[in-house]
Formats: structure tokens, sequence, C-alpha cells
């Protein structure tokens, strides 16, 4: 009898200290969501301060390129102030590039505070993804002439799908600059629309550093980097948050993403969207 009581006694014992367990683990759920909500709020705050600055230093080298080009006139024979000047358009130049990449990192913050607070808004269109991913490539050609960017499609007049245009090309543009990045500067990258059943596949294929197979799914986590990595192409790593915003892009469209890679060869990043 005695027994039985002092069984039932540990056993209440032991729910108790279950359930203050689990109450314990509640709490800290909450306040992880809680602090996680802040990030998020600060993130949209700090990216929304930080770009309007960029917009008026962006407009400010603008405008003294402009000016400067009418100093330039064609015709004018090549004079030491004339070579003062080109260097002037160059520097000016190089400034606008750096706008170019810090307005792209603060871009990916806001997108990132979006994903966790609503979702991405999508404008969807019915849009012939053969001509969005052409010109896709032709405007990143244009932007990295020094870079060898090959293109193949397929023989069809047209591949219509139901897409937010703007968002599939930043999709593409930050594959295709992680592939810049982490592959040396004399290797091409190649990037390949074809059709499978029901969906279109777009990779983007790279003979870089590659990715170790047991980083292929965190890769995509928000502000993962793999430890190590460097960059080919001088410009910075990033944030760590391309990937991640890619993934959550394509989601919300119906598609998936995925790489596969081998360490030191290569990697070949890849997405699908659904034909229509
Ligand atoms: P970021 O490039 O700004 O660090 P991303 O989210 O675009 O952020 O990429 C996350 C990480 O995945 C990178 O830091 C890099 O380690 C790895 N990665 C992405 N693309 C490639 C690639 N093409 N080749 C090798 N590693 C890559």
């Amino acid at each position: 009898m005695e027994g039985s009581v002092q069984t039932e006694q540990a056993l209440l014992e032991e729910v108790r200290a279950l359930r203050d367990k689990v109450a314990e683990l509640e709490q800290r759920e909450a306040a992880q969501r809680e602090e996680n909500h802040r990030i998020d709020e600060f993130l949209g705050l700090l990216s929304h301060e930080l770009r309007t600055p960029l917009t008026t230093i962006n407009g400010n080298i603008q405008i003294a390129k402009r000016r400067l080009h009418y100093l330039l006139p064609d015709e004018t024979p090549a004079t030491g102030a004339h070579e003062k000047l080109d260097m002037l358009h160059e520097l000016l130049s190089r400034a606008e590039r750096q706008v170019r990449i810090q307005n792209r990192m603060v871009g990916d913050l806001l997108d990132v505070s979006r994903i966790h607070h609503t979702q991405i808004e999508l404008h969807a269109q019915i849009v012939d993804l053969l001509e969005l991913v052409r010109d896709t490539v032709y405007e990143i050609q244009q932007a990295t002439p020094e870079r060898e960017l090959h293109l193949e499609v397929p023989d069809v007049p047209e591949i219509l799908v139901g897409v937010d245009a703007e968002r599939i090309s930043q999709v593409m543009s930050n594959f295709v600059s992680n592939a810049f990045k982490y592959s040396p500067t004399n290797q091409p990258v190649f990037v390949c629309l074809e059709i499978q059943k029901d969906d279109a596949m777009i990779s983007i294929e790279d003979r870089g550093v590659g990715v170790p197979a047991q980083e292929q799914q965190t890769i995509w986590q928000r502000f993962y980097q793999v430890a190590g990595v460097k960059t080919f192409n001088g410009s910075s790593i990033g944030l760590g948050l391309g990937l991640y915003i890619n993934k959550n892009i394509i989601e919300q469209h119906g598609g998936g993403v995925g790489v596969k890679s081998t360490p030191n060869q290569g990697s070949t990043f890849w997405f699908r969207l659904p034909i229509i």
C-alpha cells in the first residue's frame, strides 16, 4: 500500500517537473519570437534609413558625370587637362559601382524583413520566360563585360509563366553574381533554360570553389555563409542573404530551388517555375 502511494507521488512529481519544463520551453520560444520580431523591425528601419542617403549620393554622381561629359567633348585633342577629367570620370564610375553594390545589400536587408513580417509582395503577370531570361542575361553581361557568360535556351517560340518579372530577374542576378564571386575571374559561367515536364528549369553553373555536401542545405538559411570562403572578384562577401531571398521568392511562385556541387570543381544552382 505504502509502496503504491510512493510510486504515485513520484509520478506526480515527474509530471509536475515535465509541466515546468514545457512552460519554460514555451516561455523561451515566445522570447525568441519576440527577439526575431524586433530584429526584423530593426532591419526594416535600418534599410530604409540607409537607402535615403544612397539615393542622394547616386543622384549626385549622375549629375557630376553628366557635367563632366560636357567638359569632355569628343573632338577635344587629348591634353593634360583632358586626362585629369578622364580620371575623374573613372573615379565617379567606381563610386557608382560601389553605390550599386551597397544598394543591393540594403535591398536584401529590406527584403529579409519583409519576408519575416508578411511575405514579399509579388506583382505577378503572364510573362514569356524566354524573353525575361534573355534580357536579364544581356543586362548582366552589359554590367560585367569582363566576365564570360553563356546562355542556352530551348528552341521554342515562348515559355509562358505567371511571375513577378522583376523578382525573377533579381533571383537570376543573385545566382549569377554569386557564380562570378565564387569562381576565378577567367572561368565562364553558364545559364541554361530548359523545359522539364510542367516546369521551366533555370540553372546557373560555375567552375568555382563549390559548396561542401554538408553545407548544401544550410546555405539557404538567412545570414548563413560557408566559413573561410573568399571571393575572386574583389567584391565583399556580402551579407549571406541572397540565397535565402531567392528561395523565398521562388517558393512564393510555387517553384523550388536547389544546388548540385563538387568542392573545388564548381556548382550548379537551379530554380524551377511552373509553366502555364
Ligand atoms: P553571400 O554571397 O552574400 O554570402 P548568399 O546567400 O548569396 O550570401 O550565399 C550564402 C553562401 O553560400 C555564400 O557565403 C557562399 O559561402 C555560398 N555560395 C553561394 N553561391 C555560391 C557559389 N556559386 N559557389 C560557391 N559557394 C557559394
